[in-house]
């Protein structure tokens, strides 16, 4: 069974007796930055002087300096700027900067696990890692349910890694709501996959084939968007509430026979048989090899593959059909490319 964390396990007086530099504020930036103050911690934010988010970070009433002087006041460093973007910044403006005893905190395995960033000897390194995005885990904070957070150990050279880590994770609303143990290896290799085969580059790919298919039998792109899309969220909703079962449970018994039926035609042995082949990409570092190649080169690839999923025709329906609805249209928060964090 897994090893699972509530506030009762964590002591949030470590974390109040340290300087927390948080490096990046982000999406994760702010939450932890925001959510670390609110819990009467000593936080100071790194960013690069002419950052955008240095004057948002100010206006929320913290202390902002430029990332070497945030990192040489850390007693916890945590590194929240882009995965693609620590190995630089950990060279050029963490390491030469950290005090000796310093533990450096992630919110995410990439850099370790893959070997991008070698943290030397003496300093722990622990990972906080929320499961949501920051603006969900600062939203539920304020709302004072936290959210789940899983952490980690990959080095302790205190001997207080763990108990700085569970305290870390209370400052943060984590272990209100349950935190649970894993490995830099683990967490690593299983947020990469969850994301590319299931949340994020399955579901979007389910939905584009289910749009296109309805499109391309001649019904009204509106139609397909309310089937295959905007109902999505009542049903992930239902599954997150009570699992599989309670979404079966909810929809018809039409809807139910029609998913026993018709779901593994979909979703059949070939699907599992590529979900196996885009694991071991990740295992063996296939996918952070290419990834980190084409970030270093420009990104082209990268952008090029945005800009035409951008492209995709339900992109327009949707913004169009939200347009429409009777409540406040969310799209404006993303559509320029920088979000209003
Ligand atoms: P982000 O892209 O939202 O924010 C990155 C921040 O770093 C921004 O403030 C940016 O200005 C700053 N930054 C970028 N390059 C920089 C540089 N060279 N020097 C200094 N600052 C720089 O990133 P994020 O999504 O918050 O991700 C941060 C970490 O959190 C990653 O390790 C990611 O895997 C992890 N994580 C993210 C989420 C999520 O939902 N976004 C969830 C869990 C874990
Ligand atoms: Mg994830």
């Amino acid at each position: 069974m897994a090893e699972i964390y509530y506030d009762n396990d964590a002591d949030l007086s470590l974390i109040r007796s340290k300087k927390v530099a948080i490096i990046g504020y982000g999406s994760q930036g702010h939450a932890h930055a925001l959510n670390l103050k609110d819990s009467g911690v000593d936080v100071v934010v790194g960013l690069r002087p002419g950052s955008s988010s240095w004057a948002k970070a100010e206006e929320a009433g913290l202390e902002v300096k430029d990332v070497p002087e945030a990192v040489a006041e850390g007693d916890v460093v945590m590194i929240l700027v882009p995965d693609q973007a620590q190995r630089s910044v950990y060279a050029e403006r963490i390491a030469p900067f950290l005090k000796p005893d310093a533990a450096l905190f992630f919110a995410h395995g990439f850099n370790i696990r893959f070997g991008y960033i070698d943290p030397g000897e003496g300093h722990d390194v622990c990972m906080v890692a929320p499961k949501g995005p920051g603006h969900k885990v600062r939203e539920a904070f304020l709302q004072g349910v936290g959210t789940p957070d899983v952490v980690a150990v990959e080095v302790d050279a205190s001997g207080e890694a763990w108990p700085l880590t569970l305290s870390y994770a209370k400052a943060l609303g984590g272990t209100k709501a349950g935190v649970i143990k894993t490995t830099f290896t683990e967490e690593t290799e299983t947020d990469l996959f969850g994301e590319q085969a299931v949340l994020c580059g399955g579901v979007s790919h389910l939905i584009q084939a289910g749009f296109e298919t309805l499109v391309e039998a001649g019904y009204q792109p509106e139609i397909a968007y309310f089937e295959v899309c905007h109902e999505l969220k009542q049903i992930v909703d239902l599954i997150n509430e009570g699992g599989i079962t309670k979404q079966r449970w909810s929809c018809s018994d039409t809807a139910e026979y029609g998913d026993y039926v018709s779901g593994p035609r979909v979703i059949g042995p070939q699907v599992k048989s590529a979900m196996k082949d885009v694991l071991s990409d990740i295992q063996d570092g296939t996918f952070a090899t290419r990834f980190i190649a084409d970030q270093d080169s420009g990104a082209l690839e990268f952008k090029a593959l945005r800009a035409e999923e951008e492209q995709h025709p339900i992109e327009k329906t949707g913004h169009f059909l939200r347009s429409k609805f009777g409540w406040t249209q969310q799209d404006d928060d993303y559509v320029d490319g920088s979000a209003a964090r």
